[in-house]
């Protein structure tokens, strides 16, 4: 997602006639698109900002993204963080403008002005009115070098996991109307893509805000309808809102890949409630055995995070376990931290930080143990 949104930040700047730097000492401004997903992203923000000002003080820079409105929604004053400029992520479609016309807009609440020109709205309403720069950017998007592109289709989420931080600084969902999608998707493969990855937070919960009839599964299918050949992927899934009707599309289209990211996060029950996901471990195996049995050559990756609050050993073993029955074919696990503005950030962060760290290296383990069982059959 990040890297879409330093895509249509470059697209940007480029057609205000700004030239890409080939380096950081080329540039006169510097954008650093920010995440904030793990406490460890914004530390290296805070440092990389800190590199910057000793070594480049004379360059203007740009914050922007989710630790840019992190920053908005403390509002914080700068302190030891040095920038000139600060976007939160619905107000990145202004920095073209903003920068061209060199007005300096380091008020960290965002000035009328960046506020004007946004690019998502927070409102559904507003957000159709921005359409014309999102079509813009989307019709002049190219697919890469290997044939990839991606596209984004939501903003946002609605969910409020008790550990993310997403739905605070990305704000609610809003989804992108299906008619943009379609002509944007149609121009990536009519310029030669061969790959065409579908991004959202949440990106089974999609639905058109022109018509509510035109859901996730109506969108697979209309993209899939573009003549060509190509492989449909799409990121990220949420367990919770992968139905039965939407196992089938997947399973028996032969355009969609055969790859799915599914977040479970945990094996534990009672770790998943206090989560907030919105289903229990039976629940999320049920899921795994459907879309196998739907296509045996189905592959499932996953997300894991260890050391939640509360989390027992046994509640560990449960997630050993949970990861053993669905056979992942890839995990991207974490350590928890703590994120500000959500509901666990008030909980008690009681496991060690070398108790995190050993469950982390366990989850390895159990992946490899698995990954050579399945090269063995
Ligand atoms: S589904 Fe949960 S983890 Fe994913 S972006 Fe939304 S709140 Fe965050």
């Amino acid at each position: 997602m990040n890297v879409h949104d330093s895509d249509l930040i470059e697209s940007g700047l480029v057609k205000k006639g700004f030239k890409k730097a080939v380096s950081v000492e080329d540039a006169d401004i510097v954008v650093f698109n920010t995440c904030s997903v793990r406490d460890n992203a914004d530390h290296k923000v805070i440092s990389e900002l800190g590199r910057l000002k000793k070594n480049y003080a004379d360059k203007k820079i740009v914050l922007a993204g989710c630790f840019a409105k992190q920053i908005k929604l403390k509002k914080e004053q700068n302190g030891n963080m040095y920038f000139d400029y600060c976007f939160a992520p619905e107000e990145i479609f202004s920095i073209p403008d903003i920068l061209a016309n060199n007005a300096a807009v380091n008020d960290i609440g965002g000035s009328n002005e960046t506020r004007q020109d946004y690019y998502l709205a927070e409102r559904p309403e507003e957000y159709l009115e921005n359409a014309g720069k999102i079509e813009e950017y989307f019709y002049g998007k190219k697919p890469e070098n290997d044939g990839t592109a991606s596209v984004k289709i939501t903003e946002g989420c609605n969910n409020f996991c008790s550990y993310c931080i997403v739905p605070y600084v990305r704000g609610r969902e809003r989804s992108i109307p299906i008619g943009i999608i379609y002509k944007t998707v149609k121009n990536l493969i009519d310029k030669g893509a061969s790959e065409i990855t579908l991004l959202g937070q949440n990106v089974n919960s999609y639905v058109s805000p022109d018509d509510d009839k035109k859901d996730f599964r109506f969108l697979l299918n209309t993209v899939s309808e573009i003549e060509g050949s190509f492989k449909i992927r799409f990121l990220t899934s949420h367990p919770k809102d992968f139905n039965d009707k939407l196992i089938d599309t997947v399973c028996g289209d032969n355009k969609i890949a055969k790859e799915i990211h599914l977040p479970v996060q945990s094996g534990s029950d009672k770790i998943l409630a206090m989560m907030n996901r919105g289903y229990n471990s039976a629940d999320f195996l049920k899921l795994v055995r459907k879309l196998k049995n739907g296509n045996i050559d189905i592959s499932i990756s996953t997300d894991i995070i260890v050391g939640f609050p509360g989390e027992t050993e046994k509640d560990f073993e449960d997630t050993l376990k949970l990861i053993e029955e669905a056979e992942f074919s890839s995990i991207f696990a974490f350590k928890y931290s703590p994120r500000p503005f959500t509901k666990a950030f008030k909980f008690n962060d009681d496991v060690l930080l070398e108790v995190k760290k050993e469950r982390l290296e366990r989850v390895f383990q159990k992946y490899k143990e698995i990954s050579l069982r399945q090269c063995a059959r």
